[in-house]
């Protein structure tokens, strides 16, 4: 299995590094060829604006929703989630707009721009997962193909349509490997 990670900007090393852990191959996707022979793509987190132009600069957003629309796996992380995302609030920012959801950018008003809480999230198992948040979306409304897999504060936070999944938070940033497993288990039932 060969797991592309967009590398345009943000937290590609840590993704790399995890999914090394887990003895997964990695390959960086800078243009449109790396995407040919992927089993999968995770769209690291950083800043969701200049990830748009930038994908729109290296001819990646039509190439990548295209790959969304035939059924490759995608893992959106933080500014992952918000490409993903059909409706962001008050933007008109570039997206790939593969996800039925409606996003609010930095949306945790009162809480500092970094907050980290534990959370148990069903889907995965029972033991809780740190999650680490930095300046982070959430997701207000879904469609109805939408599955929802964590909500806290009534914000939904882990969502997955079909082949898509979303995170508002970084797993990548701890030592649990729990949420890219489950990413890679969504993977091999699509190619099984
Ligand atoms: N606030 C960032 C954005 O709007 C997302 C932050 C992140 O990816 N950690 O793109």
């Amino acid at each position: 299995m060969k797991i592309g990670i967009l590398a345009l900007q943000g937290a590609v090393r840590e993704h790399r590094n995890l999914l090394r852990r887990l003895r997964v191959e990695t390959v960086d996707v800078l243009n449109p060829d790396d995407l040919t022979g992927i089993d999968g793509l995770i769209l690291p987190g950083g800043e969701s604006t200049t990830v748009g132009k930038l994908l729109v600069r290296y001819n990646l957003l039509e190439p990548i929703a295209e790959s969304g629309r035939r059924g490759l796996p995608i893992f959106g992380v933080c500014t992952g989630l918000i490409l993903l995302s059909k409706h962001i609030n008050n933007s008109e920012q570039h997206r790939l707009g593969l996800m039925d959801t409606w996003v609010v950018r930095n949306a945790f008003g009162r809480q500092p721009a970094s907050f980290e809480a534990d959370m148990v999230i069903p889907a995965i198992d029972s033991k809780p997962f740190h999650a680490v948040f930095i300046r982070a979306p959430y997701i207000e409304k879904v469609g109805d193909s939408v599955k929802i897999l964590l909500t806290y504060q009534e914000k939904i936070l882990f969502a997955e349509q079909g082949n898509i999944l979303a995170a508002a938070f970084h797993p990548e940033l701890t030592d649990d490997t729990r949420i890219h497993e489950y990413f890679l288990r969504k993977i091999r039932n699509s190619l099984s």
